[in-house]
């Protein structure tokens, strides 16, 4: 599972986590997203992680990948979702300075 929630103190975080290390993810331009590329499946791909330094590793035990830039799905998902991004900003100011 590549979408984790850890708790930082009082606070719990989501954190993304790379699918060849383990290691959280702690930079967008530092990382990858990758996904089955030779079939579509029902309901589409799953949605894989990698740190740029595990993304070679990566693509060699899983030739069928295809990968993008992790900032780039983030963009992407906003998109799709309809973010509002400074409602939303402000939402999760609000939320963590009440926990
Ligand atoms: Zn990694």
């Amino acid at each position: 599972m590549p979408l984790r929630i850890v708790k930082e103190g009082q606070i719990y975080k989501p954190v993304i986590v790379c699918d060849q290390c383990g290691g959280a993810i702690t930079d967008a331009r530092d990382g990858n997203y990758h996904w089955r590329s030779d079939d579509a499946p029902v309901g589409g791909a799953e949605v894989r992680f990698t740190h740029k330094n595990c993304c070679d590793a990566f693509d060699q035990l899983n030739p069928d990948c295809g990968a993008e830039e992790l900032d780039c799905l983030l963009v992407y998902l906003a998109n799709n979702l309809k973010l509002d991004w400074e409602a939303a900003k402000s939402r999760a100011a609000l939320l963590n300075s009440i926990e």
